[in-house]
């Protein structure tokens, strides 16, 4: 059976169609994904491609044959750029014009000898799909969508490989033209085949993708872009066990901005995010590897520092207050002056509080410095308070 190269052609086209609606569809909804724009663009250029090949039917008239290729290659390597950006790379625009260029080139010198144009044609698809398997194996996460883009663009590769391999054996008289092209017209539907499977893949990888933003949405903050406080208790827990384990404490540090509610009311709601958002930046700003920030909700923050005693948290905390004392929020020309209280708690293996008690003793301190006047520290365990402006 010798399947025709018209079909064919129609084939490519009719399945970057289908592909283009699919990459369309998650283009329009998921916008920040500039991946999928080339992935639809990719798909739609080889729609062109394939439109362009199908003029030349199957006697393989040179113009068609050329343009419609050169397009197709082109369309290859907006794959190949797609992947790039999808994890953050450079496009490579310029090497994907310059090497569609080259082959067009390359198709132009053999014009006269339709084998060696054929292996032209072979392997220019095959660069971008060796680019594009480079690009998504030296990645690591989205596992599973990275191996089934790669494996497709493989078996492309073959696919190109083995009709090369056969053009060759054609040009010296190893092979039958018939049965070379029987097998090419089936390596090329292999071809147009591994594309669906890599568009496939990447549709896999986006999903993934989604998958991860969602649950970081789930674990942070929007406003402040900090772990919220189901994140911090998880780590709460995780330390709090590491803790009993090791027999090394941590400190605990729940602050609270002061009259935040007079930043809201006196300069509006957008100034008082900007508050928090440079509050949160500052006290961001001077943490260790192994420390965490949360925003509880509000106004309050969270401090966890593993390995710290409440003297040195005491320490830390009123550090912080300084640094943010010293760096007022400048709104529309005027300065908005943001003073924190501070209520520190320690866990120590003598008295192996739980982290909710530790949260409780940290809360109860820092409701003694708003008592107290609020623009302070103090630790729990009735140890003294401790103005920060005197710090
Ligand atoms: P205190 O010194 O006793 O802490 O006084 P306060 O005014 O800071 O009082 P409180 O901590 O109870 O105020 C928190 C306020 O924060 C209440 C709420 O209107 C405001 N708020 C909560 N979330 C947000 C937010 O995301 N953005 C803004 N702009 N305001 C918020
Ligand atoms: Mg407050």
């Amino acid at each position: 059976m010798t399947l025709d190269f018209l079909t064919l052609y129609i084939v490519i086209l009719l399945n970057s169609l289908t592909v283009s609606v699919i990459w369309a569809a998650i283009a329009a909804s998921y916008r920040s994904l500039e991946a999928a724009r080339y992935w639809l663009a990719s798909c739609l250029i080889i729609v062109v491609g394939g439109a362009v090949l199908a003029i030349q039917g199957n006697a393989g008239a040179l113009g068609p044959a050329v343009v419609g290729n050169g397009i197709v290659i082109f369309g290859f390597f907006q794959m190949w750029i797609g992947v790039r950006r999808f994890f953050g790379l450079a496009s490579g625009q310029r090497i994907a014009i310059a090497l569609t260029a080259a082959s067009v080139v390359c198709m132009l010198i053999f014009a006269g000898n339709d084998r060696a144009r054929s292996i032209v044609y072979a392997a220019s698809q095959a660069v971008p799909m060796a680019l594009g398997i480079a690009a998504l194996l030296r990645q690591r996460p989205y596992a599973s969508g990275r191996y089934i883009a790669a494996f497709a663009m493989a078996v492309g590769i073959a696919g190109h490989a083995t009709t090369s391999i056969s053009n060759v054996m054609v040009m010296t008289g190893h092979m039958e033209f018939e049965a070379f092209y029987r097998l090419a017209s089936f390596t090329l539907l292999c071809t147009i085949f591994s594309a669906v499977v890599w568009n496939f893949g990447f549709a896999v990888m986006t999903i993934e993708r989604l998958r991860g933003e969602v649950a970081a949405l789930a674990e942070h903050d929007e406003l402040t872009g900090l772990p919220n406080r189901r994140k911090f208790n998880d780590r709460m827990e995780q330390e709090d066990s590491r803790a009993r384990r090791s027999g090394h404490g941590y400190s605990l540090l729940v602050i609270d901005v002061d009259k935040f509610k007079g930043i809201n009311d006196g300069f509006g709601h957008v100034a008082g995010d900007r508050a928090l958002t440079h509050a949160a930046t500052i006290l961001a700003s001077a943490l260790r590897k192994d420390d965490m920030l949360a925003r509880l909700g509000g106004d309050e923050f969270c401090l966890l520092l593993p390995e710290t005693n409440a003297e040195q948290a005491l320490e830390v905390g009123r550090k912080l207050a300084d640094t943010l004392r010293r760096n007022p929020l400048q709104w529309k020309g005027q300065r908005i002056a943001i003073t924190l209280s501070i209520g520190v708690a320690e866990w120590s293996a003598e008295h192996g509080n739980s982290f909710e008690a530790l949260m409780t003793q940290a809360d109860a301190a820092l409701y003694r410095v708003k008592d107290g006047g609020r623009d302070g520290i103090a630790a729990s365990q009735a140890r003294p308070r401790l103005s920060l402006a005197k710090g």
